[in-house]
């Protein structure tokens, strides 16, 4: 889902990231506070004045989504849930879970947490409005108390929409598991509604657009966008974890892969074996023990008047917990070492002997058949 990532600082034990996107949508909102919001609800200053009430508007907004996400994290944490940490990207932040929560009550109060806090924060902020409008505080510092406030009362009721992935689709689907006791078919309701969801935000902006509203239309129709395919995205990882979960990787893996000695020269791989199979990735033996593996990216790094020279064992990569796993580990576990690895395949080795390979295209085909199967 997020391009590249740069790490910001360390808060209470999570690591608090941004995408390379959040950076842009930074610029964008205190360059539309300082020329849009704040001129027309404060008249009268100069334009220096607007940049600064926007650059602190934007900075508070910023901590307050942090603050959000982190409510999210530290519920999760106290259910045993590994966090990936907080990942600030175009659309505000998320607090990325390694596992799905243990019970209906764990996914409750941690998806119930994030919204409680922007309601407490802006609850906070309005009410310093009330107090320092009585003081007769400066108005530059009651617009951005008031703008603080009310996003993020705005921020907890669009999170608390009932459209998975959103902090209100998690209740939802928290409170239909609790009832059915069947997280699939929770996932299926709350991933329903927040297709539904998206589709409706998808067309509001698209009649924005024809209203001639274009920065609001295009906006809405990118987050219901965003909305719809995380709705999708969150319902295939339900099945596939119910596919793969307790299931050993002899199950998934193609028993009689092609094996290549590790003696021949690379201009023979390419003959013989890429051209023949087409794989990105084959196995490398020395009679019938693994060595390594070799891939079609490694060949081309290879400059092609060396092809007749090198052979294939010494340009192969040896077999390490990156590119290879025990036939017994559970397949679940493989598809989540492909994924932290970006690996495409994994050679299934048991002592030295090469067994099976395990392709994630293999394992996404199984999983479109069940979808199918089962629409
Ligand atoms: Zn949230």
């Amino acid at each position: 889902m997020f391009g590249r990532r740069f790490t910001l600082f360390r808060l209470m034990g999570f690591a608090v990231r941004a995408d390379a996107s959040w950076f842009l949508v930074i610029l964008l909102v205190t360059w539309s506070l300082a020329t849009g919001y704040f001129p027309g609800v404060y008249k009268g200053l100069a334009p220096r004045v607007y940049w600064l009430m926007a650059f602190i508007g934007a900075a508070v907004l910023f901590l307050s989504i942090i603050a959000h996400e982190l409510s999210h994290s530290v519920v999760a944490r106290r259910f045993g849930i590994p966090m990936k940490g907080i990942t600030l990207f175009v659309f505000g932040g998320v607090a990325e879970m390694d596992d799905e929560p243990p019970s209906p009550k764990a996914e409750l109060l941690m998806a119930i947490a994030g919204p409680i806090a922007s309601v407490i924060i802006g609850g906070m902020f309005l009410g310093l409005v009330t107090v320092a409008s009585k003081l007769d505080w400066r108005g530059e510092v009651i617009a951005i108390l008031s703008y603080v406030g009310l996003t993020n009362i705005i921020l907890a009721i669009f999170n608390l929409l009932p459209a998975f992935p959103l902090d209100g689709g998690r209740v939802l689907r928290a409170l239909v598991w609790w009832k059915s006791g069947n997280i699939r078919r929770a996932t299926r309701v709350a991933s329903n509604a927040g297709t539904g969801f998206g589709w409706v935000l998808v067309i509001f902006g698209i009649f924005a657009l024809f209203r001639g509203n274009v920065v609001g239309g295009i906006w809405w129709f990118l987050i219901g966008t965003f909305v719809r395919h995380a709705a999708a995205m969150s319902y295939h990882q339900i099945i596939l974890r119910e596919m793969l979960s307790g299931r050993p990787v002899h199950r998934f893996m193609n028993p009689t892969p092609v094996a290549v000695p590790r003696a021949i020269t690379v201009a023979e791989l390419v003959d013989e074996y890429i051209y023949r199979y087409h794989h990105s990735l084959f196995p490398v033996v020395d009679g019938d023990r693994l060595v390594g593996c070799v891939t079609t990216q490694q060949v081309k790094q290879l400059p092609r008047e060396e092809w007749s020279q090198q052979t294939v064992g010494a340009i192969a990569n040896a077999c390490s917990t990156d590119n290879s796993i025990s036939p017994n580990v559970d397949a679940m576990q493989a598809l989540a070492q492909m994924s932290r690895r970006k690996a495409s395949h994994l050679m299934v080795v048991e002592g030295e002997q090469l067994v099976g390979i395990l392709g994630a295209r293999d394992l996404l085909r199984l999983l479109s058949e069940k979808m199918e199967l089962e629409s």
